[in-house]
């Protein structure tokens, strides 16, 4: 089977690997070619010159890119991905992209017969590595029976949420809460330590108790009280997603003040910050305003 890459970022890298071997045969098309040859020259992958050429004789195409816009960006002209692509192959969109824009791609795509899949994906750069992520789809099911023999390459819970951008907007949701779990922690965690609690005594508790969370027990604990803030996901993704999920709640009309104030306050942490910060950095402008440290 052959499938085309494009996008070979943080998690786009770790997820192609695992179609860099039989019965994958792979290309892969990277905006900053070098981040392609690295990967070819480590995986036997071919490069792709263009998103056109990519495209050309694939039977399925992935991309995994910041957001839709940018998915949409590679589509037309005289090397995009349109011009390559055939009428039987699947495009399955591994971008966390918003709803509206993914219908629109849908279409575009429809107009050359090619099926359309969104399928943002869960589970962070080490569950990239290890093959294990949640993948929420968004497709009719038999866009969705052809594309899971490939997301099952590197998936380990792949769900059909329903039709295109079903999947983008299970993931926007999700990490609303994200967003909001980590402001959350940020806020009790600067006062309990400005108050002279140990956080990390303050943590350990929590994680036994009914307020904890995949932040908590994971984030907080390997990433903040260590100060160790790995780059692995930035900051500036996570304020686009909360602004995906606040968006989506308006279109739909339900009052959303939490996720659309979490969105407010990523974006003036993305701003203070700046684009290469991870989001679990977004604790220390709360640390700033406060004058103290979260530090075990
Ligand atoms: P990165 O910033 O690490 O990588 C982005 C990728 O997109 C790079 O390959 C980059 O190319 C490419 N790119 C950026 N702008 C353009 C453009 N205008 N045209 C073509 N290519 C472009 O992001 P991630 O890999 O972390 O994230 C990718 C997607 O996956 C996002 O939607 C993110 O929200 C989602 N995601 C990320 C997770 C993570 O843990 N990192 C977890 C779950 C979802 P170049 O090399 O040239 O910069």
């Amino acid at each position: 089977m052959n499938v085309s890459f494009l996008g070979l970022g943080a998690i786009g890298g770790p997820i192609a690997r695992h179609l860099a071997k039989p019965p994958f045969s792979l290309t892969v098309w990277n905006r900053t070619v070098e981040r392609a040859q690295a990967f070819a020259a480590d995986t036997g992958a071919r490069v792709a010159k263009s998103p056109a050429d990519a495209a050309r004789g694939a039977d399925v195409v992935i991309t995994c890119l910041p957001t839709s816009h940018e998915v949409e960006s590679l589509l037309d002209g005289e090397d995009g991905l349109v011009t390559g692509l055939s009428s039987t192959a699947v495009f399955i969109d591994c971008t966390s992209g918003d709803p509206a824009t993914s219908r629109r791609i849908a279409a575009r795509l429809a107009q050359k017969g090619t099926a359309f899949i969104d399928a943002p994906v869960s589970g962070g750069v080490s569950g990239a590595q290890q093959g294990t992520l949640t993948v929420m789809c968004g497709a009719d099911e038999a866009t969705f029976d052809r594309a899971r023999p490939v997301i099952e390459a590197f998936g380990k819970k792949i769900v059909l949420c329903g039709p295109v951008g079903a999947g983008d907007a299970v993931k926007a949701v999700n990490q609303a809460l994200l967003g909001i779990h980590i402001w959350a922690l940020s806020e009790g965690l600067v006062a309990l330590s400005k108050a002279g609690v140990s956080p990390k005594l303050a943590l350990d508790v929590i994680n036994a108790s009914s307020g904890r969370s995949n932040v908590s027990q994971n984030l907080f604990t390997e990433r903040v009280i260590t100060r160790a803030f790995p780059r692995t996901f930035k900051l500036a993704l996570l304020e686009k997603d909360v602004t995906i999920a606040a968006e989506f709640a308006r279109e739909n009309r339900v009052p959303s003040p939490l996720t659309q104030t979490a969105a407010d306050l990523l974006r003036v942490a993305r701003r203070e910050l700046g684009e290469e910060a991870d989001h679990v950095e977004a604790v220390k402008l709360l640390e700033q305003w406060a004058g103290c440290e979260v530090n075990g």
